[in-house]
């Protein structure tokens, strides 16, 4: 690979499934749910590849799946978005992501990242030549909290956008108010772009999500991204999407457009359907993996590792004090058979992280049942 992309290596999710693979074992590391979403939305899905719904879609996204986005973010968070000039169907999140970067961010200026992060923000500022700047979300007695005197100490003249991610991948820190207020306050005081990625949105456990484009002055400076892999269990189908003012929303479409120009058009239909009609199931998903959390929480607390407070997302993190977590995470699926992910693989500083493991508990509770009792058997 080019310069740039040489430091990323290949990604952790497919190094450890393999491993799962190999060995056979408790896959609770690559965040991806074991059943189906709403048996509606499969069919329509079905019934639209039968129809003949197999060509391409519209590069933004069909009509239809752009309206019923920015309905849904208008019934459940109160923003406005005008579906023809800004939202975006993208392939998946990750693309979004990627085209944000792209289509927004000049090469050589700074992009802020709140570590740990989801591994693909890294690799998408290098791909855009930018160069990424991490501030710590740092432990307290609650959780997790941002720095927010680090944040304020990174920006500089040449910080052209914030990353947030919250429900947060991998801690299931949510962001309080403070600390949205914070982020806003300093992007609106310095003129800087976000980017919030919210493909967890669904999931919170404790206290409702809040999008940061809802913040005053924000609505105009962030690019929203989220993605119906995680709100109807369909990470394989990688359709997400953007939202964002218009002129915003053209830079990720600029890229975008040559990145893939546009897919999953039969599964368009089929998120739209979702998103008009399965907020039930959706709210069900949300109550199951609450006490998913808890199950996997107090199980491996009782294996003596150390869980940390998680308030949404697929995931707990655990801390096996005096492990090495990136060796352990190699080890654990031949040795126990059972697959984790190391949270050092999302940071630039790995030291705060050192024997901080990643555990999914988006399985079916026989299956975190199972991993947990080969976790703690001798
Ligand atoms: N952002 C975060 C925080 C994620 O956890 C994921 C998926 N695990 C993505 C983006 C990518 O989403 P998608 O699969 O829709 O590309
Ligand atoms: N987002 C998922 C996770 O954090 C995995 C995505 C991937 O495999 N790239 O586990």
């Amino acid at each position: 690979a080019v310069a740039r992309l040489q430091p990323f290596g290949g990604t952790i999710f497919a190094e450890i499934t393999e491993l799962a693979r190999a060995y056979d074992a408790v896959n609770l590391g690559q965040g991806f749910p074991d059943w189906d979403g709403p048996a509606r939305m499969l069919e329509v899905a079905r019934e639209a590849i039968a129809s003949g719904v197999n060509q391409y879609p519209p590069g933004r996204g069909t009509a239809d799946l752009r309206s019923a986005i920015c309905e849904d973010r208008a019934e459940s968070f109160d923003l406005e978005y005008d579906p023809a000039s800004e939202a975006l169907v993208t392939a998946g999140a990750t693309e979004a992501i990627a085209a944000t970067m792209l289509g927004l961010v000049e090469p050589g200026s700074e992009v802020i990242l709140i570590e740990p992060y989801y591994d693909s923000y890294a690799a998408a500022v290098a791909m855009a030549g930018a160069r990424r700047v991490s501030v710590p979300l740092v432990r307290d007695a609650a959780g997790f909290v941002l720095d927010v005197d680090a944040l304020r100490a990174a920006v500089t003249d040449r910080t052209a956008m914030i990353v947030v991610n919250t429900p947060h991948n991998p801690t299931g820190h949510v962001f309080g108010p403070e600390e949205l207020a914070a982020i806003a306050e300093l992007a609106v005081e310095r003129d800087l772009l976000v980017l919030s990625d919210e493909v967890y949105e669904r999931l919170t456990f404790d206290a409702p999500h809040v999008p940061i484009a809802s913040l005053p002055g924000m609505a105009s400076r962030t690019v929203t991204v989220s993605s119906a892999g995680k709100t109807f269990n369909v990470t394989g189908w990688k359709i997400g999407w953007a939202l964002a003012s218009q002129p915003l929303l053209d830079g990720v479409l600029a890229a975008k457009q040559f990145l893939t120009f546009a897919g999953g058009s039969p599964f368009q239909p089929a998120v739209a359907h979702a998103l008009r009609h399965e907020q039930e199931w959706v709210a069900d998903l949300r109550a199951s993996l609450r006490v998913k959390r808890d199950r996997l929480t107090s199980a491996l607390a009782a294996t003596g590792l150390a869980p940390f407070r998680s308030e949404g997302t697929y995931f707990v993190c655990a801390d096996a004090d005096g492990f090495d977590a990136a060796e352990l995470c190699r080890d654990l699926p031949r040795e126990r058979g059972v697959a984790a992910i190391p949270v050092t693989a999302f940071v630039d500083d790995p030291e705060p992280w050192r024997s901080t493991l990643r555990f999914a508990f988006c399985k079916r509770d026989e299956v975190l049942d199972e991993g947990v009792r080969r976790l703690a058997a001798q």
